[in-house]
């Protein structure tokens, strides 16, 4: 378990003092001031302390367990039996602390489900054995009658379980500072949550309700709310809210102060419930955040092998136009020496060149695939659309090419870095511009056009033309590095196309292709949806 360390070294006397206040103002002072109440906040302070794992905190707490006896509730009996029962307190929840602890996968950070459900388990059983633990030696001191026990024992239970589910929680997530993973909720939405809290204890807590206690599930309704919206964290403030409306509710409305005991089960439940859902929907965003960390590792692993693999057809790609440029120099050499004709050796130095030349693009476009190093941001389709087509305009303009562009309104913004955006769109309409271009002068004008539609936590953007479309033994190959069927083409297109798509989470297919034409479509994740 982790240990954390508020105070230094003055730690243990920050700890006792904040104890006394919190002991002092929640007690409640009716005699016999023994520290059986139906509300024990305190208890929320110690267990926080001993789950944190610091050391000496069993001697800490005993310590003020004893204080709190002698200060606050003026030695309501002798020393030795309320020395016995504080040291069987923490005797019992240490044991507990202790056996939860040997779970090797338990952190009291609370950052998984997991450790929530321990807890949760936990605390209600090792109140048990603390519960009798604490009141049997005053029992038999004869400070409490042996009739009683029962109820006495029931009330101790209920109100440590109900305090430390309310109060540790709460602190352990704030001293671990367990990372919250949920989305960013607005201002209007927490005033809301809030406003619903309030109205819960109203709508519970009026003069017009003669019986709060028949209608005490209404407040499960918040909770749930905040728990669904803001997992644990929101869930471990909603429930001390709860808790504490719940007792300014009883102490206002009169008539019902006798059945606290009966509330603070309801609000164990209520406060077991609203975690355990807290703990489900955090656990939700934690994995949803891993499985993104990993499916972005999957693709750069793809990269890397990609990379690899491009680094043999490299080697294949330049061989060709390096050895035709040693060529053409070798050749050149010989005319010279041997007085050549002129305009024969220029020829050749340009035909050297320009093969350098090509040597030199190939190197350039993969420097290009391999800086996609980019940032992914909100990216609007339409507005990056508008941006690429001014790239296009002149050749669709010279090959009379009607381009399409239909986006539906409220289309949502996509989450994507907007330069490989740009380089998918640009890829993709320049195939449709060459394959149209390519086609007979006869078959008419050649149309593009860009569809996008939501589907789900995705957008789906479409580029078809009615261009030759792609011969079916091309098919296979269509996707593979270098593959191309242009004279002037690199065949990296599309694998960097897919490539991009992919590792922000889309796929990229040939998704229609015929006679009449093809049509590539891709997916992206909407913004705020990413994983
Ligand atoms: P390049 O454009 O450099 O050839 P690409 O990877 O972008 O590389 O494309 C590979 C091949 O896929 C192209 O050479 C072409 O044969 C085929 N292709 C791509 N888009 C289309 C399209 N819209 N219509 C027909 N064939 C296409």
């Amino acid at each position: 378990m982790r240990r954390f360390a508020v105070g230094g070294r003055l730690f243990p006397l920050v700890f006792l003092a904040v104890y006394l206040a919190v002991d002092w103002v929640t007690f409640i002072h009716d005699p016999p001031a023994i520290n059986i109440t139906p509300w024990n906040p305190p208890a929320g302070l110690y267990l926080a302390l001993l789950l944190a794992g610091r050391r000496g905190a069993a001697a800490l707490t005993f310590a003020a367990l004893m204080l709190g006896d002698l200060v606050v509730r003026g030695t309501p009996a002798p020393v030795p039996v309320l020395a016995a029962s504080n040291l069987l307190i923490v005797l019992s929840y240490g044991t507990g602390i202790w056996l939860l602890s040997r779970r090797p996968q338990f952190s009291s950070g609370l950052g998984r489900l997991y450790d929530v459900v321990w807890l949760v388990i936990m605390v209600p059983a090792a109140a048990v054995p603390a519960a009798l633990g604490f009141t049997l030696p005053y029992m038999a001191a004869g400070a409490l009658p042996w009739a009683g026990l029962p109820a006495i024992v029931a009330q101790y239970w209920v109100g440590d379980v109900i305090a430390i589910l309310t109060v540790t929680p709460f602190l352990l997530l704030r001293f671990h500072r367990t990372p919250d993973n949920g989305p960013r909720r607005s201002p209007v939405e927490t005033a809301l949550h809030g406003l619903a809290v309030a109205a819960a204890l109203a709508v519970t807590f009026n003069p017009l309700v003669p019986d709060p206690s028949k209608i005490l599930y209404i407040l499960f309704l918040p909770i749930i709310w905040v728990a669904m919206r803001r997992g644990l964290a929101g869930t471990t403030a909603a429930v001390p809210a709860i808790q504490v409306g719940v007792i300014i509710g009883l102490s206002v409305v009169p008539g019902h102060w006798q059945d606290l005991t009966y509330y603070q089960t309801v609000m164990v439940a209520l406060a077991g419930t609203g975690l355990l859902v807290g703990a489900v929907v955090s656990e939700r965003w934690r994995l949803e955040i891993s499985l993104g960390q990993r499916r972005a590792e999957l693709s750069r692993v793809g990269r890397l092998s990609l990379i690899g693999e491009m680094a043999s057809s490299l080697a294949h790609e330049l061989n060709q136009p390096l050895f035709t440029t040693i060529g053409y120099t070798r050749s050149c050499r010989q005319l010279l020496v041997r007085g050549g004709d002129r305009d024969a050796i220029l020829d050749l130095m340009d035909r050297a060149a320009a093969e350098a030349e090509r040597a030199a693009g190939v190197l350039r476009s993969i420097r290009g695939f391999l800086r996609q190093d980019g940032q992914p941001g909100e990216v609007e389709l339409k507005a990056a659309l508008d941006g690429i087509l001014g790239f296009v305009r002149p050749d669709i303009r010279r090959l009379g090419i009607t381009l399409a562009a239909d986006l539906p309104a409220g289309l949502p913004p996509l989450w994507i870095d907007a330069v490989q955006l740009d380089q998918v769109l640009l890829n993709l309409l320049r195939n449709s511009i060459d394959a149209l271009a390519s086609r007979e002068s006869r078959d008419g004008p050649g149309r593009i056009a860009v569809t996008a539609a939501q589907s789900g936590r995705m957008v789906e953007i479409s580029v078809s033309d009615t261009g030759p479309g792609v011969p079916d033994d091309k098919v296979g190959p269509l996707f593979d590095l270098f593959f191309t069927t242009k004279s002037s083409g690199m065949g990296l297109g599309l694998p960097i196309c897919r490539s991009i798509v992919e590792a922000h989470g889309g796929r990229l297919w040939l998704a229609g292709n015929g006679p009449e034409g093809a049509c590539f479509s891709f997916t992206l994740p909407m913004a705020g949806h990413h994983a």
